[in-house]
């Protein structure tokens, strides 16, 4: 039966495919997909962890005292039958063979399929027996991790054709679905076969979205329970512009479906086509289109569209799930160089680490136990609290600035004291390197402008940074006092508030005045629906993801910025500003 669910739009398109559900075990479950030539030996490895559970089990069993309760033996010949069941084990093998998921996640995802239907029973107790599934299955995924604690989330190689048969299901387009998605695992996914994505949780601007939407493929999140709703293999819809995903069409459904994903493809092509073209407005104002990348390899994504420029390098996923074990100097210092070197000599902006609230480093050390994360240890307030790992961040971006154009970029600054400490690490950093005989570049300095204390203190940002990047995602978030990763507030996270506007507008204004460099690198400058608006306040430098920069080109292309100035001031002078958006 078909049915739709309504999440909250991020990254644009459609995506057609059947539904792979993840990370619904407690067990921490790897998934990747194995090369075809590797399936006997992956389903070996599954058969010798299953048998050394029975095993287990078994002695268990034997070691059973005379007086020990009778639930007990019973409980342990269920969950001896259970690992027996050859149904289950055959349906398991299908998952490797078929869709070359590696033994672990082929388990997982048959005890998704089997727990549901647990759930339907009517008998209270034949129902409750889900809870020795998920107990057998979480020893037999204990010894597998024993067994191959390694993780690669990587595509299988393309078959040879000839080796494809009928019925073949390995090219079925495959959508992931999952109660969240940490930025870490999102980054994993980027290597994966997935065309689509679907989450229970996450605003608009959750750092989840965002690395969805570079991605560049269709994604909704803030979809509730669909986690819940969707089985495992359904197929479904991710409708990426309007926020829905719907699940297992009908035939009308999907050959609608199929129609709007092509018409979207070729409009995406045709867009190429402005790839080479300047970036002028009718009035010849050159606008300068940047890149936000998360990976050095990311650069290739930039140059193809024609960004001229990084104007974010969030180098804090360099950072991420990494068990406590930062990057050291030189390993930094090597991706800053491919980030550099990948952009053939256009600058690149390197912002120090933005850790904390809803990028946690890694999901054991997740801060939920801090009260309001945030709020909280992040950014600049983290980097702060460790010199040592400060210090070490801005020696290996200076020695990167050696080899090409750099730009250093301090996130959620708000205090004079922040910025004087940060002053001073620098120079700190650089009398490092002069005493060691390294090399090292001059770096142009600015800070991000997100707290609205920061927007309204203008003057001192402005004296001792060279330049200035409105992060319109946190600006927004901590002037309306909306959590931006929370679905339940989603609502209420307005980019075209009054207050919000205001802070954009004067920081735009007052670096104008002063001469300094002003862009806005939050996912407002990559939302077309704001082009006119930014252009009309005066903004001469975006900052989005590849994949924005080519419609927000078109747009440009498009404008006036001398006839944008008077509505932009409509705008700003509105209690109602989305009223007047559309004209
Ligand atoms: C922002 O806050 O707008 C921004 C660009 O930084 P991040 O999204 O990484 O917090
Ligand atoms: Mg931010």
């Amino acid at each position: 039966m078909t049915f739709s669910i309504h999440g909250l739009a991020v990254a644009r398109g459609i995506a057609i495919g059947r539904a792979v559900l993840v990370a619904s075990s407690r067990v921490d479950v790897a998934h990747y997909f194995i090369q075809p030539d590797q399936v006997g030996a992956e389903i070996d490895r599954l058969r010798k962890a299953r048998n050394a559970v029975v095993e287990e089990l078994t002695r268990l069993q034997n070691e059973l005292n005379a007086d020990a309760p009778p639930e007990l033996g019973a409980l342990l010949d269920v969950h001896l039958m259970l690992l027996e069941d050859e149904t289950l084990s055959l349906s398991v093998k299908h998952w490797i063979e078929t869709r070359l998921y590696n033994a672990e996640w082929a388990l997982s995802s048959q005890m998704e399929v089997i727990g549901r239907q647990f759930d339907e029973m009517e008998d209270a107790y034949l129902r409750e027996r889900k809870s020795d599934l998920e107990q057998v299955t979480e020893r037999v995924l204990h010894f597998l991790k024993g067994g191959n604690a390694h993780v690669v989330r990587t595509k299988p190689q393309a078959r040879p054709q000839q080796e494809l048969q009928l019925g073949d299901t390995l090219d079925v387009p495959l959508v992931l679905v999952a109660h969240d998605l940490s930025p870490a695992d999102m980054l994993q996914f980027k290597q994966s076969v997935f065309t689509g994505f679907v989450t229970d949780v996450g605003g608009k601007t959750s750092h989840t979205a965002i690395v969805a939407r570079s991605l560049d493929i269709p994604a909704v999140v803030g979809a509730r329970s669909a986690s819940q709703l969707i089985r495992q293999d359904d197929w479904i819809i991710i409708d990426g512009d309007a926020g829905v995903v719907i699940v297992d069409p009908s035939s009308i459904i999907l050959a609608e479906y199929g129609f709007k994903q092509r018409q979207g493809d070729l409009e995406r092509e045709r867009l190429t086509r402005l790839r080479h073209t300047p970036s002028v407005t009718l009035d010849g104002q050159k606008i300068e289109l940047l890149a936000n990348i998360e990976m050095p390899e990311d650069a290739n994504a930039a140059l193809l569209v024609g960004a001229v420029g990084v104007g974010l390098f969030r180098s804090e996923f360099l950072f991420m799930g990494r068990q406590g074990n930062l990057p050291d100097e030189e390993e930094q210092f090597e991706q800053y160089r491919r980030a550099v070197e990948g952009m053939k000599g256009l600058p690149v902006t390197i912002r120090t680490v933005d850790v904390g609230a809803d990028k946690p480093l890694d999901e054991a050390r997740h801060d939920a136990a801090h009260l309001n994360p945030a709020l909280g240890l992040r950014a600049i307030r983290w980097s702060l609290a460790d010199p040592e790992m400060f210090l070490t961040q801005l020696r290996a971006i200076l020695r990167a600035a050696a080899l090409g154009k750099v730009n250093l970029l301090v996130p959620m600054l708000a205090h004079a004291s922040e910025i004087h400490q940060t002053l001073a690490l620098l120079k700190q950093a650089q009398l490092d390197l002069d005493a060691r005989g390294v090399a090292y570049g001059p770096v142009q300095l600015g800070a991000m402008i997100e707290i609205p204390a920061a927007a309204m203190s203008l003057k001192l940002f402005l004296k001792h940074f060279d330049y200035l990047s409105i992060g319109t995602n946190d600006l927004i978030q901590y002037t309306l006092a909306i959590d931006r990763a929370d679905e339940s507030v989603a609502h209420l996270y307005d980019p075209l508030h009054p207050a919000v506007l205001r802070l954009v507008a004067d920081t735009i204004a007052e670096g104008a005045a002063q001469g300094k460099s002003v862009s806005v690198c939050g996912e407002m400058a990559g939302d077309v629906s704001m082009t006119r608006l930014l252009l009309g306040m005066g903004l001469k430098s975006f900052s989005m993801h590849p994949s924005q920069v080519l419609q927000v080109k078109q747009q440009i292309l498009r404008s006036d910025t001398e006839k944008l100035k008077a509505f932009a001031q409509q705008v700003l002078e509105s209690d109602d500003p989305s009223s007047l958006m559309n004209n």
